[in-house]
């Protein structure tokens, strides 16, 4: 015997109409579609009409519930089938998004009744005389059944079934036949919340490069969606990890301070936002700046559960707050640093060669008749010669010394762990290159020469003040001598 397959589109057409078995096949039947996603809104139209086909009745409708207080409520009228055109009653302004006083016992009984999610069935003859009765008959309902869809224990809407030529009576299996359509709605709906809010969150995550995370208290186990985690986007699931290997992914110099951020943050005021900068190390090992921006997620009874949130990239950031930083501190004409930074450089210097019993020399020093290259050649001239002089000294510096330009032709060596008599060669030397390095500007040759004033510190010294008065006083001295020569001041002057 030959195997027999289809789809459940075409099942079952032929049973009997009204029976309870073409009533399950129009429900297996709009199943398939209503599940699979495709299904909204589409779907509930196709289900409405089988089920009104099958079932006989003059409409199926649904009744959305949009906002129910203790004396209102507020419904629209979303989806209907109509057996014939004059049943519909869809697209009538007294059904489109109205608002009922909960105000009548009856009418009252039958919203508590469908916010606990129980059906309810009528018929219209058989009702107390009152309000209800004469709503529906005004309708030329003669038998109603109402269903409520339930979406994550809330009455999302109804599903309502209106005969208005028959008093018939719902059996219990219809009901329930008939209550399995209403989860495959509740179903629809939430497939298609989800589908909404992945599509806005991939709009998020596009439009900040970020990832999700979550970690677990109770597990320690911490997931992390890929985006960041790669250097090259791969669609792969979130990655699973203890906390152990998490670590790891972090740059060494972040660990601590995070650890000890988070645990501040624990101790705190837990309805802020977590943040904290760090770095990560990509699947090739790059390293990443993201900012971690996070919260804690408790449970009903407020004990907390995760600490959950996100991850963006903040590469852009960093560059622009590096470039600021830098900006801050060097000199933007010869790139050496500024006189700022030099300034609290020269206190931690001081500090560390009076804590450490080390020698400190500064090498202050200014261009020789500076005033006549800018007169004679021009700005751009003095400009150049200002680089060239910063380029000769920078070849002079080794590992911790500091080179600074304290303002037009006046600069500044900084040499830690260095005596009077070490400064002194280096100056010298310093005198030497650059009388000895011409530069050229506009097709000339230009030379130069520098004065410097020496000052040391001879553990007595205690503010940069001073030390800078000292040096500036050398160089003073080595001008009044005739200019292109280095003078010393040691610590018997010291006032
Ligand atoms: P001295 O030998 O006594 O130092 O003589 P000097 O001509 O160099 O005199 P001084 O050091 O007082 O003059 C500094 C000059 O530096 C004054 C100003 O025209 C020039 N200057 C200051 N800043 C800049 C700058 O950024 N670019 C240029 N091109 N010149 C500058
Ligand atoms: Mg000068």
């Amino acid at each position: 015997m030959g195997i027999k397959t289809g789809n459940f589109k075409n099942l079952g057409n032929s049973y009997e109409e009204g029976s309870n078995a073409a009533l399950l096949s129009a429900i297996a039947r709009s199943a398939e579609e209503l599940t699979s996603g495709k299904g909204w809104p589409d779907g509930v139209n196709d289900l409405l009409a089988a089920l009104g086909q099958a079932t006989g009745v003059s409409r199926v409708w649904i009744f959305q519930t949009i906002k129910v207080t203790d004396t209102h409520i507020t419904q629209n009228y979303t989806f209907e089938w109509a057996a014939a055109p004059r049943y519909k009653q869809l697209g009538m302004p007294m059904f489109s998004m109205f608002t009922n006083k909960i105000n009548r016992p009856e009418y009252r009984e039958t919203v508590q009744s469908r916010l606990r999610g129980e059906w309810q069935k009528m018929v219209i003859d058989q009702l107390e005389p009152g309000w209800l009765k004469d709503t529906l008959e005004v309708q030329k309902i003669k038998s109603m059944l109402t269903i409520p869809v339930m979406v994550e224990d809330n009455w999302w809407g109804t599903l309502g079934f209106d005969d208005c030529e028959r008093a018939y009576d719902w059996s219990d299996v219809e009901i329930a036949l008939l209550k399995t359509a209403g989860y495959l709605i509740s179903n629809a709906v939430l497939r298609d919340r989800l589908s909404a809010k992945r599509r806005q969150f991939s709009i998020l995550k596009e439009l900040t490069d970020s990832s999700v995370w979550e970690f677990d208290f109770k597990t320690g186990q911490i997931w992390c969606s890929p985006e960041l985690l790669h250097s090259v986007p791969v669609p792969t699931d979130n990655i699973r990890f203890s906390l152990h290997k998490a670590m790891h992914l972090i740059h060494p110099d972040d660990r601590r301070p995070l650890i000890s951020s988070i645990s501040r943050y624990l101790k705190g005021d837990r309805k802020k936002v977590f943040r904290f900068d760090m770095r990560l190390f990509t699947d090739c090992g790059d390293l990443r700046w993201v900012e971690l921006i996070g919260n804690i997620r408790s449970n009903d009874s407020g004990k907390p559960e995760q600490l959950a949130g996100i991850l963006i990239d903040i590469r852009k950031r960093k560059r622009e707050e590096e470039r600021l930083r830098a900006e801050a501190i060097t000199d933007p004409l010869t790139g050496v640093t500024n006189r700022r930074l030099f300034e609290h450089r020269l206190q931690e210097f001081i500090d560390h060669s009076i804590n450490e019993g080390t020698e400190l020399s500064v090498l202050f020093f200014d261009i020789d008749h500076f005033k006549e290259l800018n007169d004679k050649y021009g700005h751009q001239a003095g400009d150049k010669g200002l680089r060239h002089l910063a380029k000769i000294c920078e070849s002079y510096l080794r590992h911790n010394d500091i080179l600074a330009r304290l303002g037009g032709d006046e600069f500044v060596l900084l040499l830690p762990k260095t005596d009077p008599k070490t400064a002194s060669a280096i100056g010298k030397r310093l005198l030497d290159a650059v009388k000895s390095t011409p530069f050229e500007y506009d097709g000339k040759i230009h030379r130069m020469t520098i004065s410097i004033g020496l000052a040391s510190n001879d553990g007595r010294l205690t503010t940069p003040a001073r030390l800078i008065e000292r040096a500036d006083t050398a160089l003073y001295e080595a001008k009044q001598r005739g200019r292109n020569r280095l003078e010393t001041l040691t610590g018997c002057l010291l006032r």
